[in-house]
């Protein structure tokens, strides 16, 4: 049976820390995640870590940047899965992404699912299921004849029940195109 590879961490002190250590658990998840990695490949750079992941998404693989990105409200809420599962997802990105062939990999493919599977012993799980309500607080989308607009469930409760809403810019009215799709990936 599969096998996690590193320590699951402690829920009760998570629970307990506040923003700043929290940053800096973060930090030291990518450094064991980053350290398991350089056993594979001890040539990988080490990636910059960087908590301004905003919206939907728990973190992203940004090599313009040189780094990982996380998403500090999805963390706050969700702290255990984030360190156990989204820390290892994004490394995996930015292990294969250096591998030989690894810019040229599917971003989820076999490649990476090996990664997450053989060198971190997790199930390659590619959306979460964290609630996204706070991380992003307007995920219903309505257009009119220019441009696309956010409303919050409230405003969307009320345009449900028969409240116009028109565009400030083309007087339009708001036509509900849908909501955000249920799957997200990480
Ligand atoms: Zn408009
Ligand atoms: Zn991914």
């Amino acid at each position: 049976m599969k096998h996690a590879a590193l320590p699951h961490p402690d829920p009760e002190t998570l629970a307990s820390l506040a923003e700043p250590e929290l940053a800096c658990v973060l930090g030291e998840r990518v450094e064991e995640a980053y350290s398991l990695c350089r056993e594979v490949h001890p040539e990988l750079p080490r990636p910059r870590v960087w908590l301004d992941l905003r919206g939907r998404s728990a973190g992203q693989a940004h090599f313009g940047r040189g780094g990982l990105r996380f998403n500090p409200v999805l963390y706050a809420e969700n702290r255990v899965e984030f360190l156990v599962e989204v820390v290892p997802h994004e490394m995996a990105h930015w292990l294969v992404h250096h591998l030989k062939d690894g810019p040229r990999a599917r971003p989820h493919g076999r490649e990476w699912q090996t990664v997450m599977r053989r060198l971190f012993g997790l199930e390659p799980r590619t959306t979460h299921r964290f609630d996204t309500g706070r991380s992003s607080p307007a995920p219903y989308r309505y257009g009119c004849g220019c441009r696309e607009h956010r409303f919050t469930p409230r405003r969307h409760a009320l345009a449900r029940g028969g409240r116009v809403y028109r565009c400030r810019h083309c007087a339009q009215t708001l036509v509900y195109l849908s909501g955000d799709s249920p799957k997200i990936v990480i």
